[in-house]
């Protein structure tokens, strides 16, 4: 008991320095397929811990910030019908590198390529129907999170 609380003060703070935040959003496709259990899961088994989550519907101001980067491309109506098609889930999750072990675990955009074993590998269709969306940055994290969660809807 003694060591353990040495060990806690000691290394808390590092611990909590390394804690990232990021935002998972469920996509359409994950709904239809019956998939938001499985993911949650291998979130919570990496023992990332959900301290947020709603599902909503993506308005068209919404849809434009988040995919800021992609509003110039031909097929982002394309995307913009996609992401309308149902509800999304938004969660809040943290961890240690979870920007990084996140991303590790969706896989890259194209499904057709991401390894099994990957949440797009196992069960994404194409570069657009790709199950879900995670932070690609600390940065964005924390602008995502704040763009899709009021204060009061996230948890410590
Ligand atoms: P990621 O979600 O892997 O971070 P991007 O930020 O580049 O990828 O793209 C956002 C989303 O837009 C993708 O997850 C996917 O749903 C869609 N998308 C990106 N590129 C394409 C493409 N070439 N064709 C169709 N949809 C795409």
């Amino acid at each position: 008991m003694g060591d353990f609380s040495l060990f806690t003060r000691r290394f808390a703070p590092m611990i909590r320095a390394l804690m990232e935040e990021s935002l998972v959003l469920l996509k359409p496709d994950c709904l239809e397929g019956r998939k938001c259990g499985e993911v949650l899961k291998r979130f919570e088994e990496a023992n990332f811990e959900v301290y947020g989550v709603k599902m909503m519907r993506l308005s068209d101001e919404i849809l434009q910030e988040h995919y800021s980067h992609l509003t110039d491309l031909p097929f982002f109506p394309e995307i913009q019908g996609f992401m309308q098609s149902s509800p999304v889930v938004a969660i809040a999750l943290r961890g240690e590198n979870a920007i990084t072990r996140i991303r590790e675990m969706v896989g890259p955009t194209d499904s057709t390529v991401a390894q099994k074993g990957t949440l797009r590998g196992d069960f994404g269709q194409d570069k657009m129907k790709n199950v879900v969306h995670a932070s690609d940055s600390v940065e964005n994290g924390q602008a995502e999170l704040n763009r899709f969660f009021a204060e009061d809807e996230l948890f410590s």
